[in-house]
């Protein structure tokens, strides 16, 4: 797993309104780490800062040591799996969109991956199962169905940092423990920053990072942060 370094991270959208005032924390390798907190809080910009969709003003953020703005953004992308809350798919087949995130895989990596999201079945109910088009008329994926195809896309990427913003959000809790669990079973000592406010989501995290108006206000362990109250 990567090791991610958040060292007085400072970013705005808008020149009038600081969004991280200094984010500082870590996820050392192999660790799950929640990041909680009220909506507006930034939770998804530290997503997107990771990603690389912005760049950050102050402060830096190091994978392994490296600071982010010396990486590619290619090679930075090729070791993280993010699963965004509202997964985009591409307007080409199940196969492909899950495919994606491995172009080599096979047919058999495909459905395992498929089925660890919780998602082969219903694949196979489709009129052409996985060489179905995701964007042909008269089949809509819904919201969760997506975010399943997006783990599945992730499960195959195997990356060594993975980041789910509410990527489950979309799931009745009993798929979504279904997933988490899946998650687990195919780590190889991931490291795993999740996005949530459900307590079922974080409730196996090592750490937890609470997060209020671009601050971190409190971090720790379940037991210690109860401790504190
Ligand atoms: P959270 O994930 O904790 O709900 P976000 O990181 O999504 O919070 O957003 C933090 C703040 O930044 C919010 O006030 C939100 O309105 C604002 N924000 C998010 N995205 C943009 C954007 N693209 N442009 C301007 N403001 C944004
Ligand atoms: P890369 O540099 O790896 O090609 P991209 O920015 O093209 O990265 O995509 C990053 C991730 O975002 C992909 O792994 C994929 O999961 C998702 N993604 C990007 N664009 C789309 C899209 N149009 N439809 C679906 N998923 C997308």
């Amino acid at each position: 797993g990567a090791e991610v370094v958040f060292d007085d991270v400072r970013f705005r959208y808008d020149p009038d309104r600081e969004i991280l005032k200094g984010v500082s924390f870590t996820a050392k390798p192999g660790e799950k780490v929640a990041i909680v907190g009220p909506s507006g809080a930034g939770k998804s910009t530290i997503a997107r800062i990771l990603y690389r969709f912005y760049d950050l003003e102050g402060g830096s953020v190091r994978i392994d040591g490296q600071d982010l703005r010396d990486v590619t953004q290619r090679s930075l992308r090729a070791s993280i799996g993010m699963v965004p809350q509202d997964t985009v798919l591409f307007n080409d087949t199940v196969g492909y969109n899950i495919r994606y995130g491995r172009p080599g895989a096979t047919q058999a990596e495909v459905e395992r991956a498929a089925k660890l999201a919780q998602i082969h079945d219903f694949v196979l109910s489709l009129p052409k199962g996985y060489d179905t088009l995701v964007g042909e008329r008269g089949l809509k994926l819904s919201g969760g169905e997506k975010q399943r195809v997006a783990i599945a896309r992730t499960i195959l990427k195997d990356p060594p940092l993975l980041i789910l913003d509410e990527a489950t959000s979309a799931l009745d809790s009993t798929t979504e423990a279904g997933i988490l669990s899946a998650l687990r079973e195919v780590e190889n000592g991931r490291t795993t920053l999740v996005i949530a406010h459900r307590l079922s989501t974080i409730v196996d995290s090592d750490r937890i990072v609470v997060l209020r108006e671009g601050r971190v206000v409190e971090e720790g362990t379940h037991d210690a942060l109860l401790a504190r109250g």
